[in-house]
């Protein structure tokens, strides 16, 4: 079979040696004669599995003392809620910078319509289709918190820096988390979908500060409260047990190629080969603000006079393995995901593409 350049968004590529590990859980899981998808949760094997993980978390991101890490059930798109829910009392301060950025706010409003409170939008890029990150606003030192995306996934920008602020500082790293290193106690909390850079889609992990919790009265389902699932170490209801067991084999990997600075450095290389020759090539230009290009989506138009050329590309591109690259359609054209997982020989396949069919016309 002709090799295949996994480009999708998300759920999207892991590792080839990841996939066999979790194959072969699947067949017999820790030598316990079963499979990883029939043992108990609450098992030694995967107990261990579970703390392994944990651990790896915070070892590899460098996590200080104070924090703790949960695997969660319902996605990023829970959090949107939870986390106004467990943090936001008097207002809340958020940016929008696109679609993922824009469904935390609406989930905001629900909770200051239930229980009180301000959201406060900053700023947002709406008005060029998320096309840049906003530069000029300030964070109130008097907010519960302030929430940004650090990636957006579908429109193709990111902020790649830690913000400074008196504020305690919350972020969707969904589509970012290990792909660079990152200074954790800046942070109050840090949550993700596991699905674009760590495991199958299934389970939602969160790094939060044990301080910034219960700072106010509020009755918060069982469910809903962070405190229920640190105390039951991510065991208070049923975990995703085999997406944690493929999480915990990524981390794994993360850690035997040498962590988060190797990590990045594969990154920025394999972004910058890709955003060159969309800078050199005449058929296509890139959607995003040079300055807030993402190192994990790339995403990228055919320009104006070659727009009908646009799904005979697709077309080529595909008859040469490249796999995920349609445009999400909120943009259009093409995108290409360069998660961890992505190697360097699946961009210069693609960039070998994209010389050919501009040579071809
Ligand atoms: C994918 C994604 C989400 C949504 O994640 P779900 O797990 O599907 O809820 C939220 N935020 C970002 C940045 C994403 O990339």
């Amino acid at each position: 079979m002709m090799k295949k350049h996994n480009f999708y968004a998300g759920p999207s590529i892991l590792n080839q040696g990841v996939i066999k590990n979790a194959a072969d859980a699947v067949m017999n899981f820790a030598g316990t004669g079963l499979s990883v998808l029939e043992v108990s949760h609450r098992g030694k094997e995967f107990t261990a599995v579970i703390e392994e993980a944990a651990q790896l978390f915070k070892e590899l991101l460098d996590i200080p003392e104070g924090y703790e890490v949960i695997f969660l059930g319902g996605g990023a798109s829970l959090q949107f809620y939870m986390v106004p829910l467990n943090l936001m009392h008097k207002k809340a301060a958020y940016i929008n910078t696109g679609t993922w950025a824009t469904n935390a706010i609406k989930q905001a409003g629900y909770v200051s319509k239930v229980f009180g409170g301000e959201v406060e939008v900053l700023a947002s890029s709406e008005d060029k289709n998320f096309t840049y990150i906003p530069k000029n606003f300030v964070i109130p030192e008097d907010v519960d918190y302030f929430h940004y995306t650090s990636n957006n996934t579908i429109y193709g920008s990111e902020i790649r820096k830690d913000f400074d602020c008196k504020a305690r500082l919350v972020c969707d790293m969904s589509s970012d988390i290990f792909s660079r290193p990152v200074d954790i106690s800046k942070y109050d909390l840090i949550y993700g979908g596991a699905q674009k850079n760590l495991a199958p889609a299934g389970v939602t992990f969160v790094i939060v500060k044990k301080d910034a919790l219960g700072r106010f009265e509020r009755p918060i389902p069982t469910m809903l409260d962070y405190n229920t699932h640190i105390k039951k170490e991510s065991m208070f209801n049923t975990p995703p047990v085999f997406p944690i067991y493929v999480a915990l084999q990524t981390l794994k990997w993360y850690k035997e190629l040498g962590g988060l600075k190797v990590l990045e450095k594969r990154n920025l290389d394999k972004a910058e080969l890709l955003y060159n020759e969309i800078d050199r090539n005449k058929l296509f230009r890139g959607t995003v603000a040079t300055e807030d290009r993402s190192i994990m989506n790339v995403c990228f138009v055919m320009n104006d006079e070659y727009k009908e050329l646009e799904a005979e590309f697709a077309t080529f591109a595909a008859e040469r393995g490249m796999i995920g690259i349609k445009g999400h359609r909120s943009v259009g054209g093409f995108r290409a995901s360069l998660y961890n997982a992505l190697e360097m020989d699946s961009v210069k396949a693609l960039v070998d593409a994209m010389k050919e069919f501009e040579s071809k016309h």
